[in-house]
């Protein structure tokens, strides 16, 4: 009887699971382990929202079948767990972070009959590359390339079928004490994990797609998936993703597959360029020399620099570990280029908090807006606060939400307080620098002198 194990990571459904339907076809009996990896857990804070969200989709799958669940060293459990239960063959899907691929290599040295599978990606970074076999920088032409590498393939896309009975049931054994064992709280977060509450999401986005291209900006609109947190730890599959944005034809189907190529240009440049971990990914921008203050740092991560569309995303990140992309630009863009403080400061606070943290796309986004990525905006373009908050949230509701002490401002100045008179301010009843701050820098100025900071550096 050949037995096999699979070792789930950021890949926690039953459905469409390239690793788990290779297992059970060539297997007789097979057997889930997922390991809550303790150097990644050292790093994080008690109450983070991942444990739970991660939790929670184990617990939907114990539901079904059994999952070793471990705590501590891969590297050690995963050889240990594979000689106790006497298995013939490791399974798993590849990831492409660094610290993951290091951590992979080392167990598969130690075990050796093991087999890994693309699985996270549609293209893995190998796979889409300009035509002398170098890796593309700019988006266009990989999206480009992709679209033609996908027509190539017939639109193909796999559906990796599992057959859930070669999989060993067990008795329920996650209990909530796993959180006290780990040292950590177990959070209520707004998106619960799981491959259902996935699913929902996507049959509900579905019946919106068509208008994403005109909604997606407008936090107030809600013109998104909310996807991100379900793809990052794998309680849908790419491929689910994918399907749906082939569904119709619309230019809102066509814009979310593009989001979806930009996800996987992002994981194209983590692996191909590593480097980007922890330097700016265009080495003339390294000696950029950002004056911001740890006080205007700070007041940027609590949400109290005095620009309400700032603190107001800033807020709803602390609050829910989610922030819409739009929002995720202006706030990055004002922390390099208005505070003025290093984008890496803002990249390490965004992993800490953001639900749907990936490396890949976390690191790239934070490129593009502080400008020192590949195909990043120019770094003359800055972000204006105010009129990207008119622009995106004209009537300042998704401000209203998170910064209720503006909330009986006009539409026009909830944009920017400090511009209302007196009286606005005693209707309102809102007092600057006691009830809302007044802003923390002057936009203009902050301008001016990024313009300056970077011109140097380039110089
Ligand atoms: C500074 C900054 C940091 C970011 N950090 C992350 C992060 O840690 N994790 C993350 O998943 N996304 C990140 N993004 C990208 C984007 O903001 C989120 O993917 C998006 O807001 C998630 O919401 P959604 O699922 O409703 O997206 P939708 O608009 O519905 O898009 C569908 C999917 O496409 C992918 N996607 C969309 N936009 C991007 C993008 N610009 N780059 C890469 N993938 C994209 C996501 O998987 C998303 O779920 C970041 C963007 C910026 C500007």
């Amino acid at each position: 009887m050949k037995k096999g194990l699979v070792w789930i990571r950021r890949d926690l459904r039953l459905h469409d699971h390239a690793a788990l339907s290779a297992a059970t076809k060539e297997c007789d009996e097979v057997s889930l382990v997922f390991v809550f990896d303790k150097k990644i857990l050292e790093k994080l804070e008690p109450e983070d929202r991942r444990v739970s969200f991660i939790y929670e989709a184990l617990l939907e799958i114990e539901e079904k079948v059994g999952v070793h669940t471990l705590v501590g060293d891969p590297i050690k459990l995963i050889p240990e767990l594979f000689k106790k239960l006497k298995i013939d063959h490791l399974y798993f899907n590849r990831d492409y972070e660094p610290y993951a691929l290091k951590r992979d290599n080392k167990v598969i040295r130690e075990i050796g009959n093991v087999s890994t599978y693309k699985d996270s990606v549609f293209f893995e970074p190998h796979e889409v590359l300009k035509g002398d076999g170098s890796p593309y920088t700019v988006f266009t032409p990989y999206k480009r390339r992709w679209l033609e590498a996908f027509l190539n393939q017939g639109k193909n896309i796999s559906d990796y079928k599992v057959n859930l009975n070669k999989i060993k049931k067990g008795n329920s054994k996650l209990k909530l004490e796993l959180f006290k064992k780990m040292g950590f709280q177990k959070t209520q977060n707004t998106l619960v994990g799981g491959t259902s509450k996935g699913k929902k999401l996507l049959s509900s986005f579905g019946k919106k797609i068509a208008n994403y291209d005109k909604t997606r900006d407008f936090p107030a609109m809600e013109g998104t998936s909310n996807l991100s947190v379900y793809i990052r730890f794998g309680c849908i599959s790419i491929r689910d993703m994918i399907r749906l944005s082939l569904k119709n034809k619309s230019s809102g189907h066509d814009i979310w597959l593009s989001e979806l190529i930009w996800r996987e240009f992002y994981q194209m440049i983590l692996g191909q360029f590593p480097h980007v971990v922890k330097k700016e990914f265009k080495p003339k921008y390294e000696g950029i020399p950002w004056s911001g203050t740890t006080k205007e740092f700070n007041a940027w991560k609590e949400g109290r620099t005095g620009f309400p569309i700032v603190d107001a995303a800033m807020r709803c990140l602390n609050e829910t570990g989610m922030m819409p992309n739009r929002l995720r630009m202006v706030v990055a863009s004002f922390l390099c280029k208005t505070l003025l403080v290093d984008w890496k400061k803002g990249e390490k606070y965004f992993a800490s908090k953001l639900l749907d943290f990936d490396l890949a796309a976390n690191n790239g986004g934070w490129q593009w807006s502080s400008s020192t990525g590949c195909d990043a905006q120019p770094y003359f373009r800055i972000f204006n606060p105010y009129s990207q908050s008119q622009k995106f949230d004209g009537e300042g509701e998704f401000i209203k939400k998170w910064c209720p002490e503006l909330s009986s401002l006009n539409s026009k100045k909830i944009h920017q307080p400090d511009l209302a008179d007196m009286i606005e301010l005693a209707e309102a009843g809102c007092t600057l620098g006691k009830d809302y701050p007044f802003p923390i820098v002057s936009y203009t100025k902050s301008r001016q002198k990024a313009l300056k900071m970077y011109k140097k550096a380039l110089s």
